[in-house]
């Protein structure tokens, strides 16, 4: 199941080659159909087997427990990236601390940008302009991680809001210079009840602001808490018209390829 990169831009099933191996988009709609009824971990196996170059990169935020607990019952050394803009919350520092100690996550990175300073001396971008901030603070320290690596898991699910209301178990993206990276979604189908069950069941340390009403948490600025009724990405960004930071777009548009499941 390897998916013998590299492969042409746009990984298609190759030139007609007989011999030729399916590229990124053929492999991840290919095990979309194979997956399908899978459960979480069966995802995150099969992405192990297929994808030589592997990283989970999580926030450490409010449901990331369960994620990381499921990705170490596969592959303890799994790389991990944390993206450490600078402006998280102390509360947040502290749970990627205790998670990583609890789940003996051992290859965390954290990301971090170098030139935060230069471009946002006084740590007011988010005010004026919080596209430019994320893509400062998230985007460029992740993409510049993720040359390292073919594809990533992620801990996003379609319960979050309407731009992640058709996400697929594996789905691809476009790389300047490379084939297509894949990306895994082992727990897409999973509702906020299924992540709080599994995180209660398996005895998993919670992000101690999600007692205080955030139930999903990124920069301290621009996440405040969430009132009973209201999406739980409601206090990210609130009053914006922004609910993605960016990591997931490309050119400025969510993008998608790949049979959804
Ligand atoms: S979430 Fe806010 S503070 Fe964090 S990187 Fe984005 S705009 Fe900046």
């Amino acid at each position: 199941m390897p998916l013998d990169l590299p492969h042409p831009p746009g990984g298609g099933a190759g030139t007609g080659s007989p011999t030729a191996v399916p590229g990124p988009v053929a492999t991840a709609a290919r095990l979309n159909v194979q997956m399908r009824h899978h459960e979480a971990i069966d995802v995150i196996r099969a992405a192990v087997e297929a994808v030589p170059r592997l990283a989970l990169v999580s926030s450490f935020g409010a449901e990331s427990g369960a994620l990381l607990h499921l990705a170490s019952k596969v592959k303890r050394d799994l790389p991990v990236l944390f993206i450490d803009t600078e402006m998280l919350f102390p509360e947040t520092l502290a749970y990627q601390r205790e998670v990583a100690v609890k789940l003996g996550l051992t290859r965390i990175t954290t990301l971090r940008a170098a030139d935060a300073v230069l471009h946002d001396p006084d740590g007011l971008l988010h005010l004026s302009d919080p596209d430019a901030c994320c893509a400062l603070r998230k985007t460029a320290p992740l993409q510049k991680a993720l040359r390292d690596f073919d594809g990533w898991i992620t801990g996003r699910k379609r319960f979050q809001s309407g731009q992640r209301a058709a996400l697929p178990h594996f789905e691809t993206e476009m790389r300047d210079g490379g084939p297509d990276r894949i990306k895994i979604n082992p727990l897409a189908f999973w509702s906020a009840e299924d992540v709080a069950e599994y995180i209660a069941e398996n005895n998993l340390p919670r992000h101690p602001l999600v007692a205080r009403g955030y139930p999903s948490i990124g920069c301290a600025p621009c996440t405040s808490p969430v009132k009973e009724g209201e999406d739980s990405r409601a206090g990210r960004w609130r009053g914006t018209a922004k609910d993605e930071c960016g990591i997931h777009f490309e050119n400025g548009k969510v993008v998608r390829q790949g049979a959804s499941t």
